[in-house]
């Protein structure tokens, strides 16, 4: 899942400018997400928002409810990497890498080599330059590729990493099932995937899809509407774990409106400090209708072994 919060703030006007472009180009850049994923709404909005979310373009993952957004950040890097089996000497696969903070996260942590998959240009320009600020090239390498259509040889991989990223890839059930097909092509039989993601158990009524709207990746709310733990198994792969972790998700949401208030507080001009405060509000009412309508499945699947 991705939102205009997540990609569009920054600085003095920057975040307000990104949220003025996703507001202004919304139905176009959505309708563009459908056509060729997500690809096109990353180059606009990713670098104002990298300042203001940070570098893991994801929800924080807080087991006990406290700490801080980074920390949580890397929390649920970690929880995905473990789920994933990501151990030293692997090479792991993440399709949907953000700006390579988890690849970076996970290389230096578990000892692997990470090959990242991104389909928007401008982040797998920042990707290769986070790799390259952290001493990471021999272990990290970015890829600009579709993870509908993977450029890897069959059983290229001994584990996979999908941290919050197959709802921006696939729009509906056919591309769902097309991804979870090319992960089970390029994964070699053993190995596991390591998963998270948003969705929604049912589709909200109008005054909530109002509200979830700008900080959805998709302007349908049924696209969201699906069970990634069934359709794993139903591609053939063991889920030999899994958990609903939106609880442990939903402290992202206040994170992220006090870094408005913070905005509130100090921008430079009436309008700028009207909107982040208006941001912030409308951030606040999001874990409630979460709460009743989403699901956040964190889930580990394993490729069967098949004959020796
Ligand atoms: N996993 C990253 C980013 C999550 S945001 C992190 O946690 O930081 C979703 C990511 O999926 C974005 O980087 C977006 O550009 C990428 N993406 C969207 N559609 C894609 C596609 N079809 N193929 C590859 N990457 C895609």
């Amino acid at each position: 899942m991705v939102s205009g919060v997540r990609s569009g703030v920054a600085g003095a006007g920057g975040w307000a400018r990104g949220l003025c472009a996703a507001g202004r180009l919304g139905a176009l850049v959505l309708a563009g997400r459908r056509a060729n994923g997500s690809g096109a709404y990353y180059d606009l909005l990713t670098g104002p928002g990298r300042r203001f979310w940070g570098e893991s373009l994801h929800f924080g993952y807080f087991p006990d409810g406290s700490g801080t957004l980074a920390a949580a950040h890397d929390a649920h890097t970690d929880l995905v990497a473990d789920l994933a089996r990501a151990e030293g000497g692997r090479v792991v696969l993440d399709v949907g890498c953000g700006i390579a903070a988890p690849a970076a996260r996970i290389a230096r942590r578990h000892g692997c080599r990470v090959v990242g998959v991104n389909l928007s240009a401008e982040q797998v320009r920042q990707a290769r330059g986070l790799v390259a600020a952290r001493g990471l090239t021999d272990r990290v390498s970015i890829e600009r590729a579709d993870a509908r259509r993977l450029p890897f040889a069959d059983r290229s991989f001994d584990a996979i990493v999908c941290l919050e990223a197959a709802a921006d890839i696939c729009a509906n059930h056919a591309a769902r099932k097309r991804l979870i097909t090319e992960l089970g092509r390029v994964l070699k039989p053993g190995g596991h995937v390591g998963f998270t993601d948003f969705a929604l158990r049912a589709s909200p009524p109008a005054a909530a899809v109002r509200a979830l709207r700008p900080f959805l990746c998709s302007s349908d709310p049924q696209a969201l509407v699906c069970d990634w733990p069934a359709l794993f198994a139903a591609a053939g792969f063991d889920v030999v774990w899994q958990r609903d972790i939106l609880a442990a998700t939903q402290p992202t949401w206040p994170r992220v409106a006090e870094a408005f208030d913070r905005h509130a507080a100090t921008a430079g001009s009436a309008f700028w400090r009207r909107l982040a405060a208006h941001t912030a509000t409308r951030l606040r009412r999001i874990p409630p209708i979460l709460e009743r309508y989403a699901t956040y499945p964190a889930l580990s699947a394993q490729k069967p072994k098949g004959p020796p």
